[in-house]
């Protein structure tokens, strides 16, 4: 989880003799550093990589677009605090409501099913996020500004130089622990800015296992998008994924071949493990 007035990082020094930088799958930044490298050279590292770090950000979003959408048909499941509940379209009525274990969606509003879900998620959020956050702010003795939900694109939360916090609409389709460690984190950040080890001591102090639901957090941001699109997995679209990210857009002919090429060496695989070779 990042401050708002810039990107940041998590710091994790190690034995080795180069500065690295990575981006990881929920668009967190680590950056490893040997153990007794100086504060300055870490930050001007950081600053010469910036342009670097947008870019995959970029990127990142970029793959993400390009995921088909999702559809709004009786059955398909949506996400609400960790459960899926399955589509009910219905003739009248609400825009969007859940009700008796379904997501009943007026079939009027079918065509900006997008726009209606995340309407619906936003309002849910903010009473939900506010209810959480007067519990754990004075566990931590802290005392936020405003409480805001956000489309925060790649990140869950942030807590701006004033201590107000912001947090992703999205937080709400994850599980009640998982929403709990966003707030904690981002609590945590009006009196302690950076990812300091005092800081990871603050968030251990409330949530002990916090180190679980941050693992947690990096695979159900990507999950987190499909709320508003399908999941894929296929080969055929991870390899048009693959050559639109790398060359714009793709040709027909090369689609074709990567296909066929993942294709046959699956059908390999298949055949040698068959005969346990
Ligand atoms: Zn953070």
């Amino acid at each position: 989880m990042k401050l708002d007035c810039d990107l940041s990082y998590d710091l994790i020094r190690t034995q080795r003799k180069t500065l690295g930088l990575t981006v990881e799958r929920d668009g967190n930044i680590t950056l490893r550093a040997p153990l007794d490298c100086p504060q300055i050279v870490i930050d001007n590292f950081f600053k010469d990589k910036k342009m670097w770090v947008y870019k995959k950000l970029a990127e990142k979003k970029m793959v993400e677009e390009q995921l088909p959408p999702k559809k709004y048909v009786n059955g398909n499941g949506f996400f609400y605090l960790g459960k899926s509940y399955r589509l009910q379209l219905v003739d009248d009525g609400a825009p969007l409501k859940l009700s008796y274990g379904f997501f009943q969606l007026n079939k009027k509003y079918v065509a900006n099913g997008k726009r209606i879900f995340i309407d619906w998620y936003r309002s849910h959020a903010l009473p939900i996020i506010e209810g959480r956050v007067n519990i754990y702010k004075d566990m931590l003795g802290v005392n936020p500004g405003a409480v805001r939900v956000l489309d925060l694109q790649y990140r869950w939360g942030s807590c701006s130089s004033n201590g107000s916090l912001n947090i992703h609409w999205k937080t709400i389709l994850a599980p009640m622990p998982i929403v709990d460690y966003v707030v904690v984190h981002e609590l945590t950040h009006v009196n302690e800015k950076n990812h300091t080890k005092k800081f990871w001591e603050m968030v251990a102090s409330i949530l002990p296992d916090y180190e679980k639901r941050k693992d947690w957090t990096a695979e159900l941001l990507e999950d987190g998008s499909l709320i508003v699109r399908d999941k894929i997995y296929s080969i055929p679209h991870i390899a048009i994924i693959i050559l639109r990210k790398l060359k714009g857009s793709a040709h027909e002919y090369e689609v074709v071949i990567v296909v066929l090429f993942f294709q046959a060496v699956i059908a390999l695989f298949a055949i040698l493990s068959f005969f346990n070779v």
